[in-house]
């Protein structure tokens, strides 16, 4: 887990303003894996209640762009973010609840599977489980 001071050590190495509202964005994405902005938004607000969901939008791309924040953008879903970055790991999805769990990768480097043929340099293979969680499953 990443305290106040990691995340405000990690803003100032990209010349970013230590703020309330970047420091309750990432603090609430610490508290929920994998969740949407409107989610974070509503975790958020329980420390900053001013916050709106344009100006979470809004740390939430800039925090991504900077690789503070992993996006995730699952097919039919709203994208979710997490703090779980640098790692390659994958995840999966249940197709029927829409919960989304971390798999860590097999071999630990991107990209970890590499194409049979193509004249593209590959960097990342993103990999999406889909299948039933427990809750949801037979
Ligand atoms: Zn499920
Ligand atoms: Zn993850
Ligand atoms: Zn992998």
């Amino acid at each position: 887990m990443h305290t106040e001071a990691d995340w405000a050590a990690q803003l100032h190495s990209h010349d970013r303003r230590v703020t309330k509202q970047r420091l309750a964005v990432l603090a609430a994405v610490g508290q929920l894996p994998h969740a949407t902005a409107e989610a974070v938004t509503d975790a958020a607000r329980a420390t900053l209640q001013a916050l709106t969901l344009q100006s979470v939008y809004v740390v939430l791309a800039d925090l991504t762009a900077l690789g503070m924040l992993r996006r995730i953008e699952p097919p039919n879903s709203p994208a979710r973010y997490e703090t779980r970055t640098g790692d390659n790991h994958h995840h999966a999805i249940c197709t029927s609840c829409g919960k989304i769990e971390d798999v860590d990768c097999a071999v630990g480097h991107a990209p970890c599977l590499t194409p049979s043929s193509t004249t593209m340099t590959i960097k990342i293979a993103d990999v999406l489980y889909q299948g039933i969680c427990s809750d949801c499953g037979p």
